[in-house]
């Protein structure tokens, strides 16, 4: 083999890796998210790919002030109902989890994690719909204000496909 060849085939390789490690990467279906004792998320917008059918995702909580006097947790709900998401969860109280107990409309939720607390959830994204409008926030008493973003399903045509056909249809969960 000349020595042009050899470099050719090294070269061929490298950009197979390169191509395989995109692909790895396409389907984003975990998250990790961190909060702070600044009442702060590390991020104001997630995305998933729409061909995801569950997501992981994992809260961290960095920061040093214990559940009961600085917790977090985060929660995934429309848009349009965080505001009475959050009204409801003060009401419900901390051993709640600072969440209306069995609310169709928390569509996701962690626990609350004090300082230096991790937990993870998976849910299904079988109650995301094409093109709807997310947000994500934490329920803590006096934080959603600051501790909220955008939570997005990228590639929603693929989701609008995998709704048209009744097989991929998901039963209710819980
Ligand atoms: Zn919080």
């Amino acid at each position: 083999m000349s020595a042009a060849r050899a470099r050719a085939a090294w070269q061929l390789g490298l950009a197979l890796v390169a191509s395989a490690a995109g692909t790895s990467h396409a389907g984003n279906c975990q998250l990790t998210v961190e909060a702070n004792d600044m009442m702060q998320f590390n991020a104001r917008a997630l995305q998933v790919d729409a061909g995801c059918t569950e997501v992981q995702l994992t809260l961290r909580h960095v920061g040093k002030q214990e559940a009961h006097v600085l917790g977090h947790d985060w929660v995934l709900a429309r848009t349009a109902d965080v505001g009475a998401l959050a009204s409801a969860g003060i009401a419900a109280g901390f051993d709640k989890g600072y969440l209306p107990t069995g609310d169709k409309r928390v569509i996701a939720a962690t626990k609350i994690v004090g300082g230096g607390e991790v937990t993870t959830i998976t849910f299904s994204t079988a109650n995301l719909a094409a093109g709807g409008d997310y947000s994500f926030f934490c329920s803590y008493p006096g934080h959603t204000s600051m501790m909220r973003g955008r939570f997005q399903v990228t590639g929603k045509e693929s989701l609008a496909a995998n709704r048209a056909n009744p097989a991929n249809q998901a039963a209710p969960s819980r």
